[in-house]
């Protein structure tokens, strides 16, 4: 849909997180169409973009959710998703975490050791149930992305290999307080290259068929996320037909459900963020643009030197030069754009940085005493909207103040 940033910079301030939730929804149905024909389950990253109205916007399509921590779970279940969409993922999950998640009764929880197999046990058997869990398998594949969200190789932390997989399934049936009802893989993160998924899908399902003989029935075959998005905006992506393609060649003869965890591909290129120019400056032959956004509202730049696009929302007839689009954090880190062309701005200019729908927000912070950005969505029904208020000092000290000492 069309945004008119500069209307909602004047009505909401800057920076702002905007979210096109008609784009949102468009590209959750794209995913779930190409699945059609297949028993299949589209489960929101939630940990991409958490906020409620966000998770909610997927809910009424009918999405599940993929949590990584008891906090997500709950967000998905206040913001609509049925318990039984949810599962709970994650490398550490505490004792207290496993309870409320079998409290809730949701789809399931996705396991990622042994030691974490043993933990789940002895929680269902305290509160007397029989916990349906899946077991995170690391097919040893090379995703080819960026090493800080690759996930599927031995040299990760996350899931189990294969041969621990299948004695972890073995006393998982044995066991009257689990019940092995998924598998799952998940590989990494902005993937822009088919194959390594299809070969991780007809590793995976390779493990259902040799458990199957043994007597393990697995009914939710969980292909994770990692569906990768245009940045740059030239990037060949993954075609999602294709996509579908493999998972059902994959997985061929099997009474499977296909469940599918997107976060980015759900969200990124829905949301942007809109900050102000507060000042240029020259430092030598450098010159800097500062702005009022910085890396504690998107920190991707700073942690994965992520690209985003900007987009300067003015007319401008001056020549272009290079300029990198800092914020007013004390770090030297603290960029959000670096190397790019524009014309000299003045205070008051506004950029778009695009591309920041997800891992966005949720990665914000409160460092240097910054509150968060306000949060908007848009839609063409009830048009734009604040779906979380900009964080004020008050905010920020309300947890610590009580403890101040007095005189
Ligand atoms: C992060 C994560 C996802 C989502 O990854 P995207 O790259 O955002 O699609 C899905 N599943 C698991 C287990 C994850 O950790």
């Amino acid at each position: 849909m069309i945004l008119d940033f500069k209307t909602l910079a004047k009505e909401y301030g800057t920076p702002l997180y905007v979210y096109d939730f008609e784009y949102m929804r468009a590209q959750y149905c794209a995913l779930k169409e190409v699945f059609g024909g297949e028993k299949s389950l589209i489960s929101y990253a939630v940990k991409s973009n958490s906020n409620l109205s966000v998770i909610q916007n997927f809910a009424k399509e009918g999405s599940g959710a993929d949590c990584v921590s008891i906090g997500e779970v709950k967000r998905a279940l206040l913001a609509g998703v049925k318990p039984y969409k949810i599962i709970f993922s994650g490398v550490g999950k505490s004792d207290v975490e496993i309870k409320e998640a079998l409290e809730l009764n949701i789809l399931m929880i996705n396991v990622e050791s042994e030691a974490e197999l043993k933990r789940v046990e002895s929680v269902a058997k305290t509160l007397g149930v029989e916990a349906r869990i899946s077991i995170r398998v690391n097919p040893n594949v090379d995703p080819k992305t960026h090493p800080y969200i690759s996930t599927g190789l031995h040299e990760n932390k996350f899931g189990v290999e294969i041969d621990i997989a299948k004695r972890m399934y073995i006393y998982a049936k044995n066991s009257s307080h689990l019940d092995p009802v998924g598998i799952h893989f998940h590989i990494g993160s902005q993937l822009t290259n088919l194959e390594p998924l299809s070969e991780a899908a007809s590793i995976i399902a390779d493990l259902v068929r040799s458990l199957k003989a043994i007597g393990v029935e697995i009914k939710f075959f969980d292909i994770g996320g990692g569906i990768g998005v245009k940045y740059y905006g030239d990037e060949e992506l993954i075609d999602l037909e294709a996509y579908a393609l493999e998972i059902k060649k994959a997985i061929k003869g099997l009474d499977l459900t296909i469940v599918c965890e997107p976060g980015r591909f759900l969200t990124a290129n829905g949301g942007y963020l809109l900050t102000k120019v507060l000042y240029e400056k020259q430092n030598g032959q450098k010159r800097f643009t500062i702005v009022d956004a910085a890396m504690n509202d998107l920190l991707r730049p700073s942690l994965y030197n992520a690209y985003h696009g900007v987009e300067l929302l003015e007319e401008k007839e001056s020549e272009i030069s290079t300029t990198d689009i800092v914020g007013p954090i004390c770090e030297s880190g603290d960029f959000l754009a670096k190397d790019i062309e524009l014309p000299p701005l003045s205070s008051g200019d506004l950029l778009l940085i695009k591309s920041a729908g997800a891992y966005g927000f949720t990665m914000a912070s409160n460092y240097n005493t910054r509150g968060r950005a306000c949060e908007v969505a848009c839609d063409d029904e009830q048009g734009c909207r604040v779906i979380r208020r900009r964080e004020m000092f008050e905010d920020l000290i309300d947890a610590e103040k009580l403890y101040l000492q007095g005189e």
